[in-house]
């Protein structure tokens, strides 16, 4: 047996089993001691985040008071770190050859039905200047994982493609990047290229089970994809997201190990992960989701969701089209920071719309609205859809983000920076009816922004985004 230790960088270590199984069982012997939940909920008031211990017992604990308290946390964390503000962006699909055997995965090696793609730069170009048109200005690449079709080479190639494409008053101004666990160097090639945050969800932490759902290919190795953040650390890329894909194993295990992950991280590197994803199992191609006995209910679902923003108050937390409008609108005020909008999981799918026979997505998605109604109705929820990507741009990244964050100041860059990416949106790509909307939410929330010389210069950049210029940022 493995000794837990989160300071090791060895997967068996920082993410332990047996720590894991006494979390649980601690859990629920203690599920229904109020008292302990209600001391823990006093304790996260500190907005310092709680130990996967406590977080575990707060999800094992059904007292509608204490329920009722975890939701109120949750929604007023995300107020302090995020207000209203819902960052955007939306996947690309480079290449769906893969190698592995995921056998929750449409891409696995073994599918004949599902049509291959790979895009070419071309084909790139033409994805991203829809996704311009669109208004998007951060991508999340998506790739299978396959050393011939889809080298490093390749991925590195077509991010500088994705970066130098002027179109309009379009640009990518921020290409995170979910690509399989790879080595050192190619973490520090991927760097080098200027992404923003590398994103690998570990799809399920417990090994055993692990082992069964990638049979076949590099992915199988346990060690050497839950490790693979460390190695992106290793390789100076400080900002990376986490995820687990829930439906794979019981919610209860993967939602102690996903924090004992971010617990990981804070430990070694000092700095916890940038974001964590939350992605539920779809149905897809030639998967069927009845075959998969884990799936998570949406009560437990969106309780799971407000715990780990009460968890880990200052990472990022992201929701895909994988969820239905209904269900993101609840997860908004939940903790999620960031959303996709008018995605396509089909490689090429922004160009070409495809026919059911010619499938070449990686799932079925939930939420179908194109990307201004997704804007309008955030608009309509009082959240500020915000195209922003400064952070990074800035040098704003790992622990200087977190440390910026934690003390507050962001607010005097975020809010201004949400607000003037917004105006550019409704100015180059807004329906008449979201540009009303975005028009009257950028004048009342700029009176928000805490610092009077912040207020003025957004106020001059708003201006200055009417008569024509772009890309401002704070
Ligand atoms: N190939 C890369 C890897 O090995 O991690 C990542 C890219 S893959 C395109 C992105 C993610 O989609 C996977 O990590 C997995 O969690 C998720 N995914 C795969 N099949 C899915 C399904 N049927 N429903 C929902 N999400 C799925």
């Amino acid at each position: 047996m493995n000794m837990y230790n989160p300071k090791s960088t060895i997967a068996t270590e920082f993410i332990s089993d047996s720590e894991i199984r006494s979390t649980m069982q601690y859990a629920r012997e203690n599920s229904g001691n109020v008292a302990l939940a209600d001391s823990i909920l006093d304790k996260a008031r500190d907005f310092k985040g709680i130990t996967h211990r406590e977080a575990a017992l707060l999800l094992e604990c059904n007292d509608p008071g204490i329920v009722q308290r975890i939701y109120a946390l949750a929604n007023e964390i995300k107020h302090r770190f995020y207000g209203n503000r819902i960052v955007m962006f939306a996947p690309l699909y480079l290449s769906n050859y893969c190698v592995n055997g995921c056998v929750y995965c449409p891409y696995h090696a073994k599918n004949k039905n599902i049509r291959r793609k790979k895009l070419t730069q071309d084909e790139i170009r033409a994805e991203v200047v829809a996704l311009q048109d669109m208004g998007h200005k951060r991508l999340a690449i998506e790739a299978g994982e396959h050393p011939l079709m889809n080298p490093i080479e390749y991925i590195l190639e077509s991010i500088n493609t994705i970066y130098n494409i002027k179109h309009k008053n379009g640009a990518i101004r921020r290409v995170n990047v979910n690509i399989a666990a790879t080595t050192v160097e190619n973490y520090r090639r991927l760097r080098d290229a200027g992404i923003g945050t590398y994103i690998l969800f570990q799809e399920t932490y417990n090994k055993e089970n692990y082992e069964a759902l990638h049979p076949t290919g590099p992915k199988k190795d346990y060690a050497w994809h839950t490790e693979a953040m460390d190695r992106a650390m290793q390789g100076g890329i400080d900002d990376v997201g986490i995820g687990v894909l829930f439906g794979l194993e019981t919610y209860r295990y993967d939602f102690v190990g996903l924090l004992m992950h971010a617990e990981h991280l804070e430990a070694t590197y000092g700095v916890g992960p940038h974001t964590i994803s939350v992605p539920r199992l779809c149905k897809a191609d030639d998967i069927d989701t009845d075959n998969f006995e884990n799936a998570v209910p949406d009560d437990i679902f969106f309780k799971i969701v407000a715990i780990i923003r009460i968890a880990v108050p200052y990472t990022g937390m992201i929701i895909s089209t994988r969820e239905s409008a209904k269900s993101r609108e609840r997860l908004l005020e939940l903790g999620i920071s960031q959303i996709s909008g008018g995605s396509r999981t089909s490689v090429g799918g922004y160009v070409t719309e495809e026919t059911p026979d010619e499938n070449s997505a990686q799932f079925d998605i939930a939420d179908h609205r194109t990307l201004d109604e997704v804007v309008a109705w955030l608009l309509d929820l009082n959240h500020i859809p915000s195209f922003c990507t400064a952070c990074y741009r800035e040098g704003r990244t790992g622990d200087r983000f977190m440390t910026l964050l934690k003390n507050g100041q962001i607010s005097n860059c975020c809010l201004p920076n949400a607000l003037i990416t917004l105006k550019e949106y409704i100015r180059d790509y807004a329906s008449p009816a979201t540009r009303e909307k975005g028009e009257a939410m950028i004048k009342r929330m700029l009176a928000d922004i805490p610092n009077e010389r912040a207020r003025a210069k957004a106020a001059e950049y708003l201006d200055r985004i009417d008569n024509g210029e772009r890309d401002f940022r704070f």
